[in-house]
């Protein structure tokens, strides 16, 4: 644990009693302040007293006390509402801050050389989060990873001048920590998203912005609309130590991919000279393009934090990836079963079809999102078939109408039981297939499971059980 000693003798109010937000209070009371917490929550203030939080009811306490509110990161501070907390927070005078912001003082006042990597963007963050601690730890570093993926903050272990943090940070802990500054941050890219909490793009983008703009060494995505005019702005303002990343396009300097290869290139440099920092081909928990920025930006991260390529391109062969993120589950011959569960949208599932191309025995659906799947028409030709699962499933079939041979199974274990059994008729009518058993809903998942975790755990255990599988999950 952190513990907060630049909050010591301060009274500290806090609002949202997460796995966050009740391990700020503990980092806050070991390093001396005086902490209140609520949550609107009945059943999470029970939690956090069972926790040994102190549970004070900020609606009627004396918020002249406090010099600081520690807001948890899904807690409104400006849109659609700010929550009344935030409201009683600002009439009072008292700052607004998140659990990075407490760890941003810590190292400043304790160990500010300490390497401090700090990655965002709309997405990808987990994957290269996990990628880069990968890397480092393979290179036999001191690594500490958390933030929005896994470990709280502060439930890491403190600033050390030899000991790398990695840390994923959404634009609401980033909107939370004014005194962002990481060694190398990386904003991978930005689509709109989470307009409901920013109230517009441009605010979202100027959010994801400021953790570069802090950044001793900022590495930007030049794949997407938003991050090119920001990388063109810190190019017109000649901010150093800034440079452009892509998997799109052999860039004249920066970082890219070239093929599957990750290239550093310096000014100037001619591509036959440029560094080799390491290649994703061959790499099953690196599939898609979409995977290829993660690596340009993994290795990109590496090379800053002083290792070499060889190093880098060593250990990208053994990342085992993140569980639910086209997941390689088991095989049957060359059938391969993936489970991408945590694709709760189109544009995710776009990813996946995008990946594999053809022969695809797709299972979707679930509790559907605003627009469905009709932006996924593109990637038609690549479905053999759709087994449709969930309340979606309607809906679904309706826009693939004609267009892809679909079936309704109700549940997962059908689809998974229909979809295999055509895919083994597939195979036994075509020798040379390679067709793949997709779970990659474009759906949420509550209307069947409790989370997209538990869905991909499902469809896991299912597929572990067929005839003749050979289990190639490395992770649960
Ligand atoms: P995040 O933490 O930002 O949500 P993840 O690494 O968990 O990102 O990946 C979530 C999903 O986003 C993946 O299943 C994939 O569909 C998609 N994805 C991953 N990396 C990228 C990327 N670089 N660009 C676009 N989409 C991506």
């Amino acid at each position: 644990m952190i513990r907060a000693t630049t909050f010591a003798g301060k009274s500290v109010a806090l609002f949202g009693l997460g796995a966050s937000g009740n391990a700020t209070a503990l980092a806050l009371a070991a390093g001396g302040a005086s902490v209140a917490c609520w949550d609107d929550a009945p059943a999470a203030r029970d939690d956090a007293r069972s926790a040994g939080v102190a549970v004070v009811d900020l609606a009627t306490a004396d918020w002249s006390r406090f010099s600081s509110l520690v807001l948890a990161p899904g807690v409104p501070l400006t849109h659609p509402e700010p929550h009344w907390s935030v409201a009683r927070a600002k009439a009072s005078g008292v700052e607004i801050i998140g659990d990075i912001e407490i760890f941003a003082r810590e190292r400043a006042a304790h160990c500010p050389q300490s390497p401090f990597i700090g990655i965002t963007g709309t997405n990808g963050k987990s994957t290269t989060t996990a990628l880069i601690a990968h890397i480092l730890r393979e290179a036999g570093r001191d690594v500490q990873m958390g933030g929005n993926i896994g470990v709280p903050i502060l439930s890491l272990e403190p600033p050390a001048p030899e000991r790398f943090h990695v840390i994923e940070i959404s634009s609401f802990q980033i909107d939370l920590t004014p005194t962002l500054r990481p060694t190398v941050g990386l904003l991978l890219n930005i689509t709109p998203d989470h307009l409901d909490r920013h109230g517009t793009v441009e605010r979202y983008a100027a959010i994801k912005t400021r953790l570069v703009a802090g950044s001793q060494v900022a590495l930007i995505g030049v794949d997407d609309e938003l991050c090119i005019e920001i990388g063109r702005r810190f190019a017109e303002s000649e901010q150093p130590d800034t440079y452009p990343a892509s998997a799109r396009e052999n860039l004249s300097w920066g970082y890219f991919a070239d093929n599957n290869r990750v290239i550093s290139r310096d000014c100037d440099q001619a591509l036959a000279e440029a560094e080799v920092l390491g290649s994703i081909e061959g790499i099953g928990t690196l599939r898609g393009r979409h995977n290829l920025q993660n690596a340009v930006f993994a290795c990109a991260a590496a090379w800053h934090c002083g290792l070499r390529p060889a190093k880098i391109a060593a250990a990208l062969r053994t990342f085992s990836g993140l569980p639910h993120r086209m997941e390689e589950v088991g095989r049957v011959g060359t059938l391969l079963f993936i489970n991408d569960s945590k694709a709760t949208n189109a544009d995710s599932t776009a990813k996946a079809l995008a990946t594999f191309e053809r022969d695809i025995f797709w299972i979707a659906g679930g509790k559907a999102k605003e627009g469905g799947i009709a932006s996924l028409a593109p990637h038609f030709p690549a479905i053999r078939k759709a087994y449709l699962i969930g309340a979606a499933a309607d809906a679904f079939a309706a826009t693939l109408d004609s267009r892809v041979a679909t079936e309704r199974c109700g549940t997962i274990d059908v689809a998974l039981e229909r979809a295999t059994a055509d895919a083994h008729a597939h195979t036994a009518a075509h020798p040379s297939a390679e067709p793949i058993v997709l779970l990659s809903p474009a759906c949420a998942s509550y209307d069947q499971f409790q989370s997209f975790e538990h869905r991909g755990n499902v469809f896991r255990d299912l597929v572990a059980k067929l005839p003749g599988i050979i289990c190639t999950a490395t992770q649960s």
